[in-house]
């Protein structure tokens, strides 16, 4: 029987390594923490938003759309769930089409897979950190201490985003040794960060905003969601999602009363003496007047039309997510190397980033899905 190797016991090698197990193929997963899935457990702020129901290509960014389109068509949202509830659990969407484990607990969801992977008899070893990958007839995983062979290997190994969770993008090094490229690396799904001076008072308020993002005359995204101010920036669901597109030197616009025109907003101003009470939360209110009288900033136009210019983003460390990474064109139509029969990717380690909502999840389930089918079938 042949030997399946999948590198890391994340979301997309732990679902590989399903796929693979229950088609009968012996699977071992090497996984350099102390546990497999710890990431998956910590997603969706400890909630695991799994996928999404409007789950098309036009949400990733990626060297070829057309074949995460194509990988999406043979996996999608649809399989996702029906594969997670065929280890247990019911998942369900939220009005923004989010999908979460009705018991909205990630670590549950990684439970399942250890469940169902211990239930098909994986050999899944944790503390080991594959350190070289090379190939002579079959493969060579070597790490300290210790090797083994394999006839085919997953390399699921992640990014470099959010290396407390052992993604560090050392392991693109297992990749490079096959004559693999890496497309410009940087950190995605991130806090964005402003002149603290401008967000001064603002710390902790989180509201329900509109918010836009703006190069020079051209608006690059907008959106509606939750903004949360941090002492050097902003956070928040929106600007997870505004920090797929925006850039230093790009201005943040952010509405905090989406709902109302500005008409409405400066009569009840001029008719109650430029009180904010219940217009905006109190916090918001109190730091915005009191910036209007410092610096006499129209205070109608603070609310409607706030500025932030972007001076970055919080880096890898703060990311959730790696935008870039091995290019789509280096593989096949299941992911297998261009140069080395036998080596899949699949996840984050892929030049494929998605935009918030459960779409990272959804490409680790998708690419795992073919990764698993092209080594079933090495
Ligand atoms: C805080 C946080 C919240 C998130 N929330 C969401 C969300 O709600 N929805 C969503 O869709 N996405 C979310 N994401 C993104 C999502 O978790 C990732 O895109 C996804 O986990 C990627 O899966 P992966 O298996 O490719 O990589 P990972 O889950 O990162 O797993 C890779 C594994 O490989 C191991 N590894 C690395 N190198 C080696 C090596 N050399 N040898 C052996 N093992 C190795 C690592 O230790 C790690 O366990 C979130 C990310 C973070 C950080």
């Amino acid at each position: 029987m042949n030997t399946i190797v999948v590198i890391g016991g994340g979301a997309a090698g732990l679902a590989c390594a399903v796929h693979l197990q229950r088609s009968g193929a012996h699977v071992t997963v090497l996984e350099r923490g102390e546990r497999v899935g710890r990431k998956l457990a910590a997603t969706g702020n400890g909630q695991g938003n799994v996928t999404n129901v409007d789950c098309s290509a036009a949400n990733y960014f990626s060297d070829d759309p057309a074949k995460v389109g194509r990988a999406l068509a043979r996996f999608g949202h649809e399989d996702t769930v029906r594969f997670l509830e065929s280890m247990g659990g019911i998942f369900l969407p939220d009005v923004r089409g989010r999908v979460y484990p009705a018991g909205r607990q990630a670590s549950a969801v990684t439970d399942l897979f250890r469940g169902e992977l211990s239930r098909l008899h994986a050999d899944i070893c944790c503390g080991i950190q594959v350190r070289k990958l090379s190939y002579d007839g079959s493969f060579l995983l070597e790490w300290e201490g210790g090797h083994m062979r394999a006839d085919a290997v997953v390399l699921a190994a992640g990014g470099k985003a959010a290396p407390n969770f052992g993604t560090d993008g050392s392991a693109y090094s297992l990749a490079l040794s096959f004559g693999h490229t890496l497309t410009p690396l940087s950190p995605a799904l991130v806090r964005l960060r402003c002149d603290p001076a401008l967000v001064k008072g603002l710390k902790g308020i989180r509201v329900d905003a509109a918010l836009e993002v703006l190069r020079g005359e051209k608006r690059v995204f907008e959106g509606r969601g939750d903004v949360l101010f941090t002492e050097n920036g902003v956070s928040g669901d929106l600007v997870f999602r505004a920090s797929s597109y925006a850039r230093a030197g790009d201005v943040l616009q952010i509405d905090f009363l989406p709902d109302v025109g500005m008409e409405k907003l400066q009569d009840t101003l001029v008719r109650h003496a430029g009180s904010l009470l219940c217009v905006v939360p109190n916090g918001l209110g109190r730091a915005l007047t009191r910036r209007a009288g410092e610096d006499g900033a129209d205070l109608a136009g603070s609310v409607k039309r706030f500025r932030l210019p972007v001076k970055g983003d919080c880096g890898f460390a703060n990311a959730q997510v790696t935008k870039g990474g091995i290019p789509l064109c280096e593989t096949d139509e299941n992911l297998q190397s261009v140069f080395q029969k036998g080596l899949f990717f699949a996840g984050e380690i892929l030049n494929v980033d998605g935009v918030c909502g459960g779409y990272n999840l959804q490409w680790a389930f998708t690419s795992a899905y073919l990764a698993a089918e092209g080594a079933l079938s090495c």
